[in-house]
């Protein structure tokens, strides 16, 4: 298929943001939009998700937007044709301890003024929805009853053949190069098969978004590091719809696969990638398994569920995902560039936030403001001090390693200082 010379808007990217970004894009505002991916769709981060699919967050704006893409996964398949893999299974959170039970009382209480039913358990309830766990060391646990699981591949193929279905057009192996620019807007986007002018650009260039920014001067301050879970093979006793756990006391979290279990964890000592650029050349690739490095989740996990001592690994998978200084993700129209709008840096949950953030990423796009209070997740919340990679690295790296610990008013974080002093 030849490229067009020209279109409304262009999102760049093929993993769930930017297929999702495209969906609504097309669905909801009838625009003239392309997405251009440099490989194939997915094949970014995308690919090697495990797929746990939560919605509760301390900000109700963002509770929205990851209970929008519950919604729209439970009923995607309906519309499109193509299954996305949507499992209700619910989510057990455990607490071992008086501070973390505290936490989840607060956040039952949050999440019924979301609309949300969250209930919370004695360890014997959370066992016999779990029979395989040891609940010996529980104080408690939460259950969201309207979480779940998918497959982060499906729900993308599903979501690219909807925006096509709403007349978006999707180009594959086409990489873009750079952006002609004048008076700090993008007149087109030149690609590796030819330039396309455009009156827009939406940036979903996952850990590439960085330097996808770079070309056209804005700032995307995040870094990839690398994570990483095991697929066991089948164990006896767990059943196909057993709810997914969060383990945070042990940095663990887990899924049912295939009769097996998916575990996985955020460690204290995260191990950042490159702060060069990513290379283009990384089409559904993964790092070396590291069990060293992973040993850390191993025990925590044996602990909590004892089968996993008698049961093979199947696969280890050690991938890249993009980090972000404060752990919340980067959208929204870019200060330095009056027309690209971004969506990157999801830090380990752009599955679970993939349809709920293309719906509002399109109506910013199109209206040009954001149709919530999206703050806490909006590119405007940085400033030049974020251009500095390696602060950025510094600040990532601690935010991942406290991706399970709770949430203490007045908190500061530790590292990249002193920076700003009186
Ligand atoms: C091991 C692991 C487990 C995870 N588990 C979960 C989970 O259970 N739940 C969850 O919610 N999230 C999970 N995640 C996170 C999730 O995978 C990501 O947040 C999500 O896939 C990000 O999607 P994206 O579209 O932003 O990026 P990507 O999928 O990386 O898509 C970006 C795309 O942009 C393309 N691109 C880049 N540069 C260019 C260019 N110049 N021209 C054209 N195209 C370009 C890339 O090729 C790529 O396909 C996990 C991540 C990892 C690493």
């Amino acid at each position: 298929m030849t490229l067009p010379d020209r279109a409304q808007i262009i999102v760049i990217g093929g993993g769930i943001i930017g297929c999702s970004t495209a969906y609504h894009l097309a669905r909801d505002h009838k625009a003239d939009v392309i997405l251009l991916e440099q490989g194939q769709l997915t094949s970014g981060s995308t690919w090697h998700a495990a797929g746990l699919v939560g919605q509760l967050r301390s900000s109700a704006s963002i509770t929205k937007v990851l209970k929008y893409s519950v919604d729209l996964y439970k009923r995607l398949d309906q519309e499109t044709g193509l299954e996305t893999g949507w499992k209700m299974s619910g989510c057990l959170r455990l607490a071992t301890n008086q501070d973390r039970w505290i936490e989840y009382r607060r956040l039952a209480t949050t999440a019924q003024s979301f609309g949300m039913d969250m209930q919370l358990l004695s360890p014997q309830e959370a066992k016999s929805m779990f029979p395989l766990m040891q609940v010996d060391d529980l104080v408690g646990a939460s259950w969201l009853p309207t979480d779940g699981q998918a497959s982060p591949s499906d729900i993308t193929q599903s979501l690219a053949k909807g925006a096509r279905m709403h007349g978006a057009k999707i180009f594959e192996n086409v990489r873009v190069t750079g952006f002609e620019m004048k008076d700090g807007r993008i007149l087109a986007v030149k690609t590796s098969k030819g330039d396309i002018a455009c009156e827009k650009v939406v940036n979903c260039a996952g850990q590439w978004a960085r330097q996808v920014g770079a070309m056209a001067g804005i700032n995307v301050p995040l870094q990839p590091v690398k994570h990483q879970y095991v697929i066991t093979e089948k164990i006896d006793g767990l059943s196909s719809d057993a709810p997914t756990i969060r383990d945070p006391d042990r940095r663990t979290y887990f899924k049912e696969e295939v009769g097996g279990l998916c575990f996985g964890g955020y460690e204290p000592n995260p191990v950042g990638w490159t702060m060069d650029d990513v290379p283009h050349e990384w089409e559904f690739r993964l790092f070396d398994d590291d069990y060293d490095h992973f040993e850390q989740h191993m025990l925590q996990a044996i602990e909590r569920v004892p089968a996993l001592n008698s049961v093979g690994v199947k696969q280890m998978i050690n991938g890249p995902e993009s980090f972000t200084p404060d752990g919340n993700f980067i959208l929204g129209a870019a200060p330095e560039c009056v027309n690209m709008f971004v969506g990157a840096g999801f830090n380990a949950f752009g599955i679970a936030s993939g349809g709920g953030a293309g719906w509002v990423l399109a109506q910013w796009a199109i209206d040009g403001e954001a149709p919530l209070d999206l703050w806490v997740v909006d590119i405007r919340r940085f400033s030049e001090m974020h251009r500095d990679r390696q602060w950025v690295n510094d600040r990532t790296l601690e935010a991942y390693g406290k991706h399970y610990a709770i949430g203490f008013p007045h908190v500061e974080y530790e590292s990249g200082r002193p920076r700003i002093v009186s």
